[in-house]
Formats: C-alpha cells, sequence, structure tokens
C-alpha cells in the first residue's frame, strides 16, 4: 500500500454489472496507490458499500431501471438525460463539505458511456477523466460510425453484412457494434456524445494493454489529441478471492464441481448480465452441449431465457441424463472458474470483461456476441488475437457440438488456438510487472492526476 496522496477522487460507474466491476477494480487500484475514493452511483443496480469500508459512497436519487422487457437503448438515453441535476447538486455538495477542505478532490473518473457527466464537470470547471471499460478496438469502430453511415455500411442490410469493412480490417460489416433497435437514430446519437465526450475529456483509462491493442491505441492517439492509459488488466492486480462487485450471488458449488474434474475438461457457457435469448435457442444451446459430451458447467442469469424464470425449458429427465456431467447454475464466480484448472474453453458472449478474463487464464474462447462492442471482440479473438473460434449467428446444436469438439478433442487446431492463448496470457502477465507497459502507464497516470490544480471555489 502507497502512502495516502492526501487527495480524494470521485468516480462514476455506468450501473451496469460489465461496467460496476471494471470501475471498482480502478478505484482499488487507485487506494493502494494513495487516492482515497469516492463511488457516486444511482440507487439502480447500486454496489454493496460493505464490500469496501474503506470507500465512500454517495448515492444519487433516481427511478430507473432496466427490465426484461425494457431496452438497453432507452435506458442509457433516460440515465444520461435524467442524472445531470442530481449528480451536479450531490458534487457540488461533496466539493463543498469540510472533507473537501481537508482533503482536496484531485478529478471525476467518469464511465464514458455516463456522457452527462462532461457538462457538470466543465461547469464546476473539475478535471475529468473517461474510463472506457470495453476495448480499444470496439472504440475505434464505434468512433467511426459516422464514416460508416457516410459509406453506407449502416444502417445495415442484410446482402452487405459479409462484407469486408476496407476502414477497419478484419471487420465485416455484421462485426460493427450495433444494436437491434427500431430507432437507429437515437443509438447514433447516443455514440455522437460517448464519442465527442470522451474527446472531450483530460485523458481515457482503458481496462486493456499496449501488446493486446497497439494498433487501434495508436490510431486514436493520432485521432484524439488526450493521453491515453492502457493499464489493464486490472482484475490481475489483486487475488481473484479479492472483494466482490458481484450484484448476484455468486454459486460457490461451481468451484467445488470443477474440482472433481480433469485438467482442461470442463466447458465453462455464460453470457454475461445482459444478453437474452428464446427458449428454442437455449434448448440448442443445452443439445449442442449434451451431444459433445464433454463435461459442462452453464451459467442461465435468471432473465438469461426470455419468458423463463429459470430451466423450465429443459425437457423432463435432461439434467437426471447428464449422468453429472453438466451443471446448471444463476451466477458463478466467474474469474475462480476462468482460473481453475479444469476449465478448457469458455463459450462466452464476448463482453470486454468475459474476454478479458479469459485472455489472462489462458483459456480458449468459443464466441457468440450479441450485439454492440461484443462483435468486434469477437473477431478480435477469432481472426485477430487466434485465441477462439467464433460460431454462426443461427443457434444450432449441430454446429454447437463441431466447435466444441474442434476445440476441445485432441487436435492440430484446438492445439494451435490452446497455445497462442497461452502465450498470450503470459503477455497479459507480463504487462503488469515493474517496468511492463501497464504498470508504466499506470506510473504516469498517478502523476497526470496529482498534476491537475482544480480549487474548491
Ligand atoms: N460474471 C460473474 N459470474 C457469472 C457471469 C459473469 O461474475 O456467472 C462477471 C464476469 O466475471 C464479468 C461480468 O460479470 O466481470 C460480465 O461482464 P462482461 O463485460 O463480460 O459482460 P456484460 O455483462 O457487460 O455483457
Amino acid at each position: 500500500m502507497a502512502q495516502r496522496k492526501g487527495r480524494r477522487l470521485l468516480l462514476v460507474p455506468l450501473p451496469l454489472q460489465g461496467h460496476i466491476n471494471p470501475m471498482l477494480q480502478l478505484a482499488q487500484i487507485l487506494y493502494t496507490k494513495g487516492f482515497s475514493i469516492t463511488i457516486i452511483h444511482p440507487s439502480f443496480n447500486s454496489p454493496n458499500p460493505s464490500n469496501y469500508p474503506h470507500f465512500n459512497f454517495s448515492c444519487i436519487e433516481d427511478e430507473f431501471v432496466l427490465t426484461e422487457s425494457s431496452d438497453l437503448l432507452s435506458f442509457l438515453i433516460e440515465l444520461n438525460a435524467k442524472c445531470v441535476e442530481p449528480f451536479k447538486e450531490c458534487v457540488g455538495k461533496l466539493l463543498q463539505s469540510d472533507d473537501a477542505w481537508e482533503e482536496p478532490v484531485a478529478c471525476l473518473i467518469s464511465d464514458a458511456i455516463c456522457h452527462f457527466t462532461q457538462g457538470v464537470a466543465h461547469s464546476l470547471q473539475l478535471p475529468r477523466l473517461v474510463l472506457r471499460t470495453s476495448g480499444v478496438s470496439s472504440f475505434v469502430a464505434f468512433a467511426a460510425y459516422p464514416l460508416f453511415r457516410q459509406r453506407g455500411y449502416i444502417p445495415t442490410q442484410d446482402c452487405k453484412l459479409e462484407e469486408e469493412v476496407e476502414e477497419l480490417p478484419p471487420l465485416r460489416v455484421k462485426d460493427l457494434p450495433l444494436v437491434k433497435t427500431e430507432e437507429p437514430e437515437k443509438y447514433y446519437e447516443l455514440l455522437h456524445n460517448f464519442v465527442k465526450e470522451t474527446k472531450g475529456s483530460l485523458g481515457v483509462i482503458w481496462n486493456s494493454f499496449e501488446e493486446l491493442e497497439s494498433p487501434a491505441l495508436t490510431k486514436l492517439g493520432k485521432e484524439f489529441s488526450i493521453p491515453m492509459f492502457p493499464i489493464g488488466p486490472f482484475h490481475k492486480y489483486f487475488p481473484s478471492s479479492s472483494s466482490s462487485s458481484s450484484l448476484i450471488s455468486q454459486d460457490q458449488t461451481s468451484i467445488t464441481w470443477l474440482d472433481t474434474h480433469k485438467h482442461n475438461s470442463v466447458v465453462y457457457v455464460s453470457f454475461g448480465s445482459l444478453a437474452a435469448m428464446t427458449e428454442t435457442e437455449f434448448l440448442e444451446i443445452a443439445w449442442g452441449l449434451a451431444n459433445s459430451k464433454h463435461p459442462f458447467l452453464c451459467v442461465v442469469r435468471p432473465g438469461l431465457i426470455k419468458g423463463s424464470e429459470w430451466l423450465e425449458a429443459l425437457p423432463s429427465g435432461f439434467v437426471e441424463n447428464l449422468e453429472g456431467r453438466g451443471l446448471f447454475v444463476k451466477w458463478a464466480p466467474q474469474l475462480e472458474v476462468l482460473a481453475h484448472s479444469a476449465v478448457g474453453a469458455f463459450w462466452t458472449h464476448n463482453g470486454w470483461n468475459s474476454t478479458m478474463e479469459s485472455i489472462c487464464e489462458g483459456v480458449p474462447m468459443i464466441c457468440m456476441p450479441f450485439f454492440t462492442d461484443q462483435k468486434v471482440n469477437a473477431r478480435y479473438v477469432s481472426h485477430v488475437w487466434r485465441v477462439g473460434l467464433q460460431l454462426d449467428e443461427r443457434i444450432e446444436r449441430g454446429e454447437i457440438e463441431r466447435s466444441i469438439r474442434r476445440l476441445m478433442d485432441p487436435n492440430v487446431e484446438g492445439k494451435e488456438i490452446r497455445d497462442r492463448a497461452l502465450k498470450l496470457k503470459e503477455e497479459a502477465k507480463i504487462c503488469l510487472q515493474q517496468g511492463g507497459s501497464s504498470s508504466s502507464s499506470l506510473e504516469d497516470l498517478l502523476t497526470y492526476i496529482l498534476s491537475f490544480t482544480f480549487e474548491t471555489s
């Protein structure tokens, strides 16, 4: 633990699991480097303060929720509109408090998607950095969306989906970070604000590392005249059992079950905290797993299967017939699962946290992206870093079974993918060591934060 710096940081996570985790990990990293931390968050999906007794938490009241029936795009637009005033009031109070006189605030670090924080920070003359919780390569694609519109790639047309995007190889039109929406203009407006206010910040912190995304970092560095701090992988600064920011309780039987399995024998399946599918798609997944004959640990989050509570869609006797070869849980301790020696492959939706967590453990991936940056991440996993296979969009049991076998059965292709995954794991480890790229970038970030001369007026 570094000496206390006598400066406080205000951190603003986006209230979704895949954004809360990296923001709280960043908070932990900056705390161990001597900064005091205040987390400002809405009451929806609020993190549990008792897991972080060394941080202050400030809650802003809100009335929005994200349910199975509401859509992500409307949620993000609403959040950015409704948080402005309560956030401004909250930060204003914090800056005027006795604590702020004793321990001045150095800056605000906001999730990049909370673009509303830029206007507030500007009006208070508070320095603002952003944390982009996904990869740099997908951000390059987000930032290029006006060009994609000009070139006619978006809105996407079915006949063009397989076309290569000339400006950003190896992406195809179908890999562009889009969402299915009836209101594409609203999505473009959100992207516009998100990119503009990231550019308007004083710098971007990435949960990524130089060796993984060097071309994208170089490209973005030229387009944005602000410093970039790739200091990831965040979760590797601490042991995987350290405080959890999980919003759902993690089923520890996952680990005891894995303990009974051989090295590299299990397929771990999880599609993160937001993806949803039909019952029919889920049944294809379940049969594909069962028919592969490989043991599997499958996370079925409540809400994953549209219209189902949990596993009702499975035919009766399905689980019993697996004879212990498969375990379904509602939520797993994913970091520990991926680090477990029994796990031989990760069938993932390629959310950025899951992608990084898999890379860090050298676990090859089966990629099945659903929307936005997941599509770019999946393409990079399968065609740039080449540490996984991408499934066809149509979820079909035969293809699932074949893909699992391609990765898990002894064969040249599976071995080559596994070898590359292990090599990448090594790189992810080295970048955090003294003198490594992320470790140096973190030192630069600390110096940069201490150079801010913000004074409460
Ligand atoms: N996660 C978990 N248990 C699970 C599934 C996921 O703890 O059963 C965690 C996972 O480790 C990751 C986060 O939830 O940190 C999901 O983030 P990601 O960016 O992969 O996907 P999102 O949920 O944003 O789609």
